[in-house]
């Protein structure tokens, strides 16, 4: 028996930061992971960059309730769900996710959360644990079940590595580079195919 593991922006939905930085017009929302790898520093950032620029939680939502998940994703979700449980591990906060989850069939989310104040003024950002992702996988290794794990980048390495068929999902040019023994997946088609011809040794 096997669960599915799945990251969630970049692979379900598109980035959230991108889409807000796109609605607001603020440029340095755009930066990522990929620009800044130490994730604290980067988050601490863009809630400075909220507060500077008076953007509250509502503020956001407003433009999470826009996005639509990517092509394909919500077919992919009940393809997988006929076959065996699915995780999505994100490392967004639940505070921004509930309306995707609506659109993507309210999977099971584990994400982080956010500190908010009264006024909706975002004051932090707390982490569920250290690692989340890879914990992940451990847990469920505990629990007797092997792990298939899709994600497109850095944060989603330790879990694709700690599962049984760790799978890239469109995944930027550096991270192909720097793991170039994952494979790589670019459509849901793809990602079924190799899942499938996986499923005989996750019995
Ligand atoms: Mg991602």
């Amino acid at each position: 028996m096997y669960i599915l593991c799945s990251d969630l922006e970049g692979v379900f939905v598109p980035e959230i930061w991108i889409n807000v930085a796109l609605a607001t017009g603020i440029e340095e929302l755009k930066l990522t992971t990929r620009d800044i790898n130490n994730y604290d520093v980067l988050m601490k950032g863009r809630l400075d960059i909220l507060r500077q620029n008076k953007l509250t939680i509502h503020d956001i939502q407003k433009v999470i309730k826009g996005i639509d998940p990517l092509p394909g994703a919500v077919d992919f979700i009940s393809w997988i769900k006929k076959r065996t449980g699915l995780i999505i591990v994100s490392d967004t906060f639940i505070e921004f996710a509930d309306p995707l989850m609506e659109k993507l069939g309210r999977p099971t989310l584990l994400c982080n959360s956010l500190t908010i104040d009264q006024d909706g003024n975002i004051t932090n950002y707390n982490l569920r644990q250290s690692d989340g992702k890879r914990k992940v996988t451990e847990a469920l290794h505990n629990l007797n079940y092997k792990v298939v794990a899709v994600g497109d980048s850095y944060n989603d390495i330790s879990m694709l590595r700690n599962s049984d068929a760790g799978i890239l999902f469109r995944p930027p040019e550096n991270v192909i580079k720097d793991n170039s023994d994952l494979p790589v997946t670019r459509t849901y088609e793809e990602l079924k195919e190799i899942i499938s011809s996986k499923e005989h040794l996750l019995q």
